[in-house]
């Protein structure tokens, strides 16, 4: 499979003016590319790959006001005329299932890339060559697995430079600790496994304050002055930093759960219905449900006979207790701890929804009965015939 190794890179200044003309020429040639489509009219055909190319850079070089494309390197303007391409490969085979976007145009100010693939570099000793650019000094964090296939150089908001290397791996054998474990995703608690362990998210919140301070006064600053433009880069370089703690922590939270367990069970969140309570929404999103989901299925695939599944939101995992099976019906969400009208067993809310989510994700029998019992009143009402099983499914003990 494919997978990135990122390395972070420190350019001299010639190079980063070099890097910068180089970011311009590749934006210039997307945004001509882009320009180009979206003004055939609709019913008549697009022009292919080739005749794109031969457009936008080859007779663009001619030209006067695209002159300064034959300063740098073809290799990464060809390849944003291919990248442009894949993108709208993957928004018309989107359509029907996952919704991927149609292409938009780049900005200066956002984050710059190029790509080079083979013959546009080369790694030498401790440095990477890339074409007309030279040799630029990297931070070797951790070994390359296989000869890389592309490389893409990047410029965050931030102003920092990294390469992305697309490297070639192999599934790795590890033996795995547990059979399963179910993962309920929360925002006090970030995530609480069925094994009881609860996993508290870093604290950013001293840096979100000043993130909104910032952008507060940015607001005011007047517009193309020096002092909002160093205001901008500082805001962006907080802005990467939180994003960089919460990413390392949910990288690493992923990690444990893929390599310790060879069944991983999520819940499918409705994130976007969540968001529109506009008191949650940036906790929501700063807690990035949907990015532990991905690293868990990219990791999954990384490691050999892993599973990681997802279960469907309207199970009803915290509405039924994990040691019977019987069903009390919605809490409210200030309700924490829950006392089983049926065994008597304590529950924490979220304890008990993870083990549910592990039994609903591992197809247990006895989450098939349990969502089969009335909820409430008429659960309530059934008691008496309700057969109890002598012992707790979940640990085994026998029945207070
Ligand atoms: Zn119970």
């Amino acid at each position: 499979m494919k997978v990135r190794y990122q390395y972070r890179i420190y350019p001299t200044p010639g190079q980063q003016s070099k890097l910068a003309r180089l970011f311009g020429c590749c934006r210039v040639v997307w945004n001509d590319a882009l320009a180009l489509i979206k003004s055939i009219p609709k019913g008549e055909k697009w022009p292919s790959n080739t005749e794109l190319q031969k457009l936008c850079i080859t007779h663009a070089k001619q030209t006067k006001e695209r002159h300064w494309l034959a300063e740098v390197s073809n290799i990464p303007l060809q390849q944003s005329i291919r990248d442009l391409a894949a993108a709208l490969k993957n928004f018309f085979e989107s359509r029907k299932g996952k919704q991927v976007g149609f292409p938009r145009f780049k900005k200066k100010t956002n984050e710059q890339s190029a790509r080079f693939t083979r013959g546009g570099f080369a790694i030498k000793g401790k440095k990477v060559y890339l074409a007309k650019i030279g040799e630029v000094k990297t931070k070797w964090s951790r070994p390359l697995p296989s000869e890389p296939s592309s490389v893409t150089v990047i410029k965050d908001c931030a102003g920092r430079y990294f390469l992305s290397f697309v490297v070639e791996i192999e599934p790795v054998h590890i033996e795995p600790k547990n059979q399963g474990v179910g993962v309920d995703l929360g925002l006090e608690t970030l995530a609480t496994l069925s094994t009881g362990e609860k996993v508290k998210a870093p604290d950013t919140s001293a840096l979100d304050r000043k993130i909104r301070k910032g952008k507060r006064k940015l607001a005011r600053a007047v517009k193309g002055s020096k002092r909002r433009e160093r205001l901008r880069m500082a805001i962006a370089r907080m802005e990467s930093k939180q994003r960089h703690i919460r990413k390392d922590f949910n990288q690493k939270l992923a990690t444990r759960l893929v390599r310790d367990n060879s069944v991983v069970v999520l819940e499918d969140l409705n994130v976007s219905g969540m968001m529109k309570n506009r008191q949650l929404a940036r906790a929501i999103r700063r807690a990035g449900w949907r990015q532990i989901r991905t690293m868990c299925e990219a990791k999954g695939k990384m490691i050999a006979d892993r599973e990681v599944r997802v279960i469907n939101r309207w199970e009803p995992t915290s509405q039924v207790c994990s040691c019977c099976g019987y069903r009390w019906g919605k809490l409210d969400l200030s309700i924490r701890s829950v006392v089983c009208l049926n065994c008597g067993a304590e529950h924490d809310r979220d304890e008990n929804a993870s083990k549910n989510i592990e039994a609903a994700g591992r197809c247990r029998p006895e989450w098939a009965n349990a969502k089969q019992c009335k909820t409430s009143m008429e659960a309530v009402a059934c008691l008496p015939t309700h057969q109890e099983p002598a012992e707790c499914w979940q640990t085994g003990n026998p029945r207070p």
